[in-house]
């Protein structure tokens, strides 16, 4: 199954899994992720790919009790956003995160269907 409109983020996963996280950064400085081709915040269209921070600080999290039919197996499980600078990522956390935990990027997959998804591990 292959939802188009995925595909950036996709390849985005790809780039983190082989250790080469990125983000794109326009002219002004602001940081997105894929699939973007205009900055969200001013509208600029020459976005760059640009290295990600190898290490970001957990911002907030949310324990997930109840989940979609497709995590079903998962839970409970961390959701959480972590701030890279530049950007901000949303993924799934270890359970002993908690404010201020400083992670690296990484994918992992869903228990239930062995989806991908962005991890955030310790550092
Ligand atoms: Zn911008």
């Amino acid at each position: 199954m292959s939802d188009h409109a995925n595909t950036g983020y996709d390849e985005w996963l790809d780039a983190v899994a082989e250790g080469e996280s990125y983000y794109l950064e326009c002219e002004n400085g602001h940081g997105s992720l894929p699939p973007r081709r205009v900055c969200p915040r001013c509208g600029a269209t020459d976005l760059e790919e640009t290295t990600l921070p190898e290490t970001g600080e957990i911002e907030t999290y949310t324990v997930v009790h109840v989940a979609a039919p497709s995590f079903a197996d998962d839970v409970p499980y961390t959701t959480a956003i972590a701030d890279f600078g530049p950007v901000r990522l949303t993924g799934v956390a270890n359970d002993d995160v908690g404010v201020g935990t400083k992670v690296a990027a990484a994918v992992g997959e869903t228990e239930t269907a062995g989806e991908r998804l962005l991890l955030f591990e310790r550092r």
